[in-house]
């Protein structure tokens, strides 16, 4: 790696960029917004999934996400008295709700890690939608802990998992997460999950070229026909500190080129508005969609911007509200909570912060990556959560 691109060039005071304060005028009754169905941002996107991250910390060291060289023993993680509680958390969850959000993913860091997450899951479950159904509520996690923890999950009231995965090869999985994890662990715990009702599972794999494209192939032969649909997501510039070059990125174009010399595959409809991945089925010998072998799909974030239809919120652990993934600053919820705002100051000003949202990264990227050199200052995945 090129001194250019080490991560220890990168200063930890970037990781973690002040929050924005959300103006008290935002609050007054006059100007009060209250949550009575859909919000708008600026671009007509309305509101509709909200991503949680309940930990900065994880067990992995994924280079492209947390590399050791950063994230090491005396990176600056946060205090617990920082962390939003599980009750703060299920308050601003509910007032998501009643701005039209229909889907809650909760991540990380490594969600499993956050002690008692089942607690949390039980009252995110309970909540229920602006139609009165419950909520599709899910967790992306590296599937370290999912043996042990299916079971557990499942009672208490999570619907699906999605597990990341960027091989099967045991030396590629155990050098990618960067902590000699074996691969065949975390197949036990898709297994574990499969087997608890955590379905449909996705898998995810990040690939990076050079470190695990060769993996590409092997995975799609191995969940092919599971019910279990395989995602593979172009590596992102997210973060200030993974040395991201587009020479790593293997553009989605390449990784279905790649399979369509193996296999033939359909293009398939979107199954919900603002999806991520673009689906492709298998086809069978008449050239038809193979339901039996399935799907997979491919996040196409580098190559292929979706912003026009992103309907997704980030809350990160210590209660800032972020509207895009390469945001730079959040705005300050935990604040309101902890000065005893009403739940009508919340809605108020999550109703404020979306209308005014404007965001779309990715569309934009190759004017600001001129304008802004490495975007240092972006904010890191492994604290905003995937
Ligand atoms: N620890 C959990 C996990 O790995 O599933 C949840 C948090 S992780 C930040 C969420 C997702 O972000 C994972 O699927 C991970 O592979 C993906 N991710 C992290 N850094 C990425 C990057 N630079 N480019 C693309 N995806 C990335
Ligand atoms: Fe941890 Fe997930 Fe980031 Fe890997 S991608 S370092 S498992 S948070
Ligand atoms: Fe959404 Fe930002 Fe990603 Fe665009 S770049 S799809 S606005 S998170």
């Amino acid at each position: 790696m090129s001194e250019r691109f080490s991560p220890k060039v990168i200063p930890l005071v970037d990781a973690r960029p002040r929050p924005l304060a959300v103006p008290d005028t935002w609050l007054e009754p006059g100007s009060r917004m209250t949550a009575n169905g859909l919000v708008s941002d600026t671009l007509g996107r309305n509101l509709r999934d909200l991503r949680i991250s309940v930990t900065d910390r994880c067990n992995f060291r994924c280079n492209y996400c947390m590399p050791k060289e950063v994230f090491d023993k005396n990176y600056p993680y946060l205090p617990h008295a920082s962390l939003l509680s599980f009750e703060e958390i299920t308050r601003i969850a509910q007032q998501f709700i009643n701005h039209g959000v229909q889907k809650i993913r909760l991540t990380g860091g490594e969600p499993l890690l956050r002690k008692n997450i089942e607690v949390l899951i039980e009252k995110l479950a309970a909540l229920r939608t602006l139609e009165g159904q419950p909520l599709d509520l899910t967790l992306t996690t590296n599937g370290a802990l999912l043996a042990r923890m299916a079971k557990s999950l499942k009672a208490a009231g999570l619907q699906r998992v999605t597990v990341s995965l960027d091989g099967l090869d045991d030396a590629v999985f155990r050098r990618m997460n960067d902590v000699d994890f074996p691969v065949a662990d975390v197949l036990a715990g898709i297994h574990a999950a499969r087997d608890a009702g955590l379905g449909p599972i996705k898998i995810n794999m990040v690939v990076k070229r050079g470190t695990n494209d060769q993996e590409i192939l092997p995975m799609l032969r191995h969940f092919k026909g599971s019910g279990m649909v395989l995602r593979f997501i172009e590596y992102m510039d997210v973060g200030a500190t993974n040395g991201w070059r587009m020479h790593d990125v293997v553009p989605s174009a390449e990784v279905i080129q790649r399979i369509r010399a193996e296999m033939p595959l359909l293009a398939l409809e979107p199954a919900n508005p603002g999806e991520t991945a673009q689906r492709w089925g298998f086809a069978d010998a008449a050239g038809t969609y193979d339901r039996q072998a399935g799907e997979i799909g491919v996040i196409s974030s580098v190559t292929q911007a979706f912003c026009s239809d992103c309907n997704r919120a980030r809350l990160s652990t210590e209660g800032r509200l972020y509207l895009c993934l390469f945001a730079n600053q959040g705005y300050d919820l935990r604040s309101l909570l902890r000065r005893e705002a009403s739940d009508a100051d919340l809605a108020s000003a999550i109703g404020h912060i979306w209308s005014g949202r404007a965001d779309r990264y990715s569309e934009l990227r190759g004017a600001m990556a001129a304008d802004t050199g490495s975007g240092a200052r972006r904010v890191e995945m492994s604290y905003i959560g995937g």
